[in-house]
């Protein structure tokens, strides 16, 4: 199963493609850790993203394409694959279309988090990690069982983002609607976009997007 999950920074893409990695044994593939892993290896592809993403502006398409193009490839995408953070321009989805044709793959659904600004701010602006595992946490809503300590390895280490502040978030939120959000009716003129309500707590998101995977598979044995 190829998926595609959509929605504005801080909307829980990354935090349902790790519940949907565990669940559906179908891989992550978030381009923003792609970026981040590379600036901490200080690459030369980490250096010229970084000041970008620092900015909260996009890096360039071509970059991000022969990212995923790479990737898709990997023997763990053979089950499927979560784009989390992937496609974010016009550009990047029809790019997407030829690479996945040229492989005879297809996507299975575009799943839409609808969270409004105001969450936004707050879901960013509180956010931090795992730094050995990358699980993700949050001042209010997500909180370690033990405070300072990881509850899925025990680490005790965490890290926040660079650009989670709230000077940056404005720019993030723009490039979303001006760049991303105008690529959802591509995906919903072809019937893939389900949309979720990403305001609701976390497990009650988890479980609508099962119901829409479910739906999607059920449809699929139909044809
Ligand atoms: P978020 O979790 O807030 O949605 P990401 O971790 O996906 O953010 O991305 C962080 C930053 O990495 C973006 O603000 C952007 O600079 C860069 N980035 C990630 N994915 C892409 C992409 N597909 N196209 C262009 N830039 C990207
Ligand atoms: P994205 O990958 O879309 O940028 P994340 O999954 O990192 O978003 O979520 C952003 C922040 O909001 C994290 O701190 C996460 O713990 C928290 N979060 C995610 N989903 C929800 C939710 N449904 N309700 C409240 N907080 C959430
Ligand atoms: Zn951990």
């Amino acid at each position: 199963m190829n998926i595609i999950l959509l929605g504005p920074p801080g909307a829980g893409k990354g935090t349902q493609a790790r519940r949907l990695e565990e669940r559906h044994g179908i891989v992550q593939l978030s381009t923003g850790d792609m970026l981040r892993a590379a600036v901490a290896a200080g690459t030369p592809l980490g250096l010229q993203a970084k000041a970008v993403m620092d900015r909260g502006e996009l890096v360039p398409d071509d970059v991000m394409v022969g990212l995923i193009d790479a990737r898709i490839v990997a023997d763990d995408c053979r089950r499927g694959f979560i784009l989390d953070g992937f496609p974010r321009t016009a550009a990047q989805a029809s790019a997407l279309d030829a690479m996945l044709e040229r492989r005879g793959l297809g996507l299975d659904a575009v799943i839409e988090l609808a969270v409004d600004e105001p969450a936004l701010v707050e879901r960013i602006t509180g956010r931090f990690t795992c730094a050995r595992c990358g699980t993700g946490y949050h001042d209010r809503f997500k909180r370690p069982r033990v405070d300072g300590v990881c509850d899925v390895c025990g680490n005790s280490q965490f890290v926040r983002r660079a650009d989670d502040n709230a000077v940056t978030v404005r720019t993030r939120l723009k490039a979303y609607r001006d760049q991303t959000a105008p690529i959802l009716p591509y995906y919903r003129e072809r019937g893939l976009l389900h949309t979720v309500d990403g305001m609701a707590e976390m497990a009650k998101v988890g479980a609508a997007i099962d119901e829409v995977l479910s739906e999607t598979a059920t449809a699929a044995t139909e044809h």
